[in-house]
């Protein structure tokens, strides 16, 4: 009985790690060049920045652990150089999944200290489970507080950290001379955002986020977002204006009796339809800044 049973887990776990495997074999990378030097490539999870020159490869992102021999092929063909640094905007999986794979070649893994703590231990989500601790290999082994430079290939890269956006631990990864920005997931275009209010995100800091971006950047910057295409100011500007436009509509309506079934999901996302055809919907985006505002009204 017990080898019957053992056996039917071994079977289940086989068909189950198939599964896993499937999703990410018709993944596709694709490569977008913005300048001379500096490539976004566009698998599954977040966008990867790679700047390449002569002191080697800096990469922001890392998408699935599944997905590294693809992005190490992406990469080959666009440098010769080896992968120097890896540096991740945020905690979330789909960004640090192929830390490990990387450090095993000797790519330094950096990031800021919030990232580097969560991927040390067990993440535990009130409603929806456990992350467990990443491997050790895949924990950064430079972090920072603030900011930090990188100086390779000619430019000095600023990692430059956000306060309680999108996660706790957000980064964002400005090259002022090549007049390019990656905001990790602080910035979807044209979709509705993710600001995870488990571990540690806000609405207050994600529009202080982009605030800041907008002071950084100019008309002509080229802004990779976590998801979607790649953007300018123009596109920032109007994510923002969704943001607090929304934002507004729900304290409007939200008072100590509102109960989140009360809200009308699609008055509050007039005008804003096709946002929602992501990862986030409507009625997900209404649920994060109802339950943002009316924990900070319980405080
Ligand atoms: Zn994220």
């Amino acid at each position: 009985m017990t080898q019957i049973k053992a056996l039917a887990i071994f079977v289940l776990f086989f068909i189950y790690s198939n599964l896993l495997a499937q999703r990410f074999d018709d993944v596709v990378m694709k490569t977008h060049q913005i300048t001379d030097q500096i490539y976004m490539l566009e698998g599954a999870g977040g966008n990867i920045g790679i700047f390449t020159g002569k002191d080697g490869v800096l990469m922001i992102d890392g998408q699935f652990s599944e997905l590294s021999l693809k992005i190490k092929e992406a990469i080959n063909t666009i440098s010769d150089h080896p992968i120097k640094y890896l540096v991740n905007t945020h905690w979330h999986g789909d960004h640090t999944g192929g830390n490990a794979n990387f450090a095993k070649d000797g790519t330094t893994i950096i990031a800021q200290h919030r990232v580097r703590k969560r991927l040390t231990m067990d993440q535990i989500r009130p409603y929806a489970g456990t992350t467990p601790a990443a491997d050790s290999l895949a924990w950064p082994t430079i972090s920072f507080g603030e900011d930090l430079e990188i100086h390779i290939n000619d430019e000095s890269v600023q990692l430059l950290h956000v306060h309680n956006a999108h996660t706790d631990g957000d980064s964002f990864v400005f090259f002022p001379l090549s007049n390019v920005l990656h905001m990790g997931d602080c910035f979807f275009r044209d979709r509705f955002p993710y600001i995870d209010l488990d571990m540690g995100g806000t609405v207050d800091g994600a529009i202080a986020a982009i605030e800041a971006a907008m002071m950084i950047i100019d008309e002509d910057t080229v802004i990779i977002p976590g998801h979607g295409s790649l953007a300018n100011k123009e596109d920032l500007r109007r994510y923002l204006a969704m943001i607090n436009t929304i934002n507004d509509r729900v304290k409007n309506v939200t008072d100590d009796a509102t109960k989140l079934e009360d809200l009308d999901v699609e008055s509050l996302t007039e005008g804003y339809k096709d946002w929602g055809g992501g990862f986030i919907n409507g009625e997900k985006w209404i649920r994060t800044l109802f339950t943002d505002f009316t924990r900070n009204q319980s405080k």
